[in-house]
């Protein structure tokens, strides 16, 4: 007999294969109590992205998480986007009640929780963002609702770095640069906090890192790269050599995942699970 609790869930992007998600939200539904609640990787090509959104309403999914390449294309397919992923202009979970769509973005409670369990307040922060791409624009903006002070963009492409600065101006004291210009060197002299987003330094270009000079940073600044494969990137390795605090992007993952799981369920995860189940799977990458 089918059983009528069965519900599935996914995660929809292009590729997937890599993706940490199954297991992380397997290991969650399972110690929650949801035996039967299916997490499986949708594959979906640029081009099929309408057919699967429809799919999901008439397979009856009760959500996705959403990853690159349709954070944003999906937006027009849903019927809702709460207002974080409607400034960002990006969602990475979509949730499904009775066939109406809503889309959110939990990377901002997430990179912001993260931020939390690190002890590091980022209210009236001078923060450096390195990148200028998707994680960027919600971290930026986790950050000006947080109310840091002043935010610096530092990109390799200072037009990206300037377009995203100009669409935040109404919300924050924001300014993009070319990451090799002196004036960029200059502003990062006063940074609490230094942000990589981009994928430099990733599983397997380990040797890679973003282009900053460490000795301009003032000593204290938290060195944060939202990279959690390997679990210590090259930037992470010299910074800590160097005295400086450090975070990987671990906690964010866990703690964006942790707030889909809630608008999945309305219940908490255990998050000890989630993390070792994370943890595992990296280790088998
Ligand atoms: P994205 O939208 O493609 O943006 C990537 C950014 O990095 C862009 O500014 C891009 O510059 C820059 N970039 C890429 N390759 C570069 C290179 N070789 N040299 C200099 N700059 C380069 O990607 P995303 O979604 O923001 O993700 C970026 C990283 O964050 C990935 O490593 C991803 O795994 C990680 N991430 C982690 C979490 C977490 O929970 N921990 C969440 C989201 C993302 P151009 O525009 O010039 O190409």
């Amino acid at each position: 007999m089918i059983s009528t609790d069965i519900k599935n869930f996914g995660i929809l992007g292009y590729p997937v294969g890599h993706s940490l998600s199954p297991q992380m939200y397997r290991a969650a539904f399972t110690a929650a109590g949801f035996p039967n609640y299916n997490y499986i990787p949708l594959e979906v090509p640029a081009g099929k992205l309408y057919f699967a959104v429809e799919g999901l309403k008439s397979l009856d999914f009760r959500g996705v998480n959403v990853t690159i390449p349709h954070k944003t294309s999906i937006m027009r397919y849903l019927d809702a986007i709460d207002s974080d992923a409607m400034v960002i202009g990006a969602v990475n979970t979509v949730v499904n009640d009775g066939g109406i769509l809503t889309g959110y973005n939990t990377d901002v409670s997430g990179f912001l929780a993260a931020l939390a369990e690190a002890n590091f307040l980022p209210d009236d922060c001078h923060a450096v963002i390195l990148g200028a791409g998707g994680a960027a624009r919600a971290i930026l903006w986790a950050l000006c609702k947080r109310r840091a002070e002043f935010i610096t963009i530092g990109a390799r492409n200072p037009q990206k770095a300037n377009a995203l600065a100009n669409d935040f101006l109404n919300y924050g004291s924001v300014e993009g640069f070319d990451w090799n210009s002196e004036e960029f060197k200059e502003m990062i002299q006063t940074a609490d906090i230094l942000i990589n987003t981009t994928p430099l330094g990733m599983f397997p270009e380990v040797d890679d890192m973003p282009p900053i000079d460490l000795k301009l940073l003032p000593e204290g600044a938290l060195i944060y790269d939202i990279i959690y494969n390997p679990a210590e990137t090259k930037l992470l390795r010299l910074a800590k050599e160097m005295g400086f605090p450090t975070l990987n992007g671990l906690s964010m993952l866990l703690l964006q995942g942790k707030e889909a799981f809630r608008l999945y369920t309305g219940q908490v995860p255990d998050l000890k699970l989630m993390k070792k189940a994370l943890e595992k799977s990296l280790k088998l990458k």
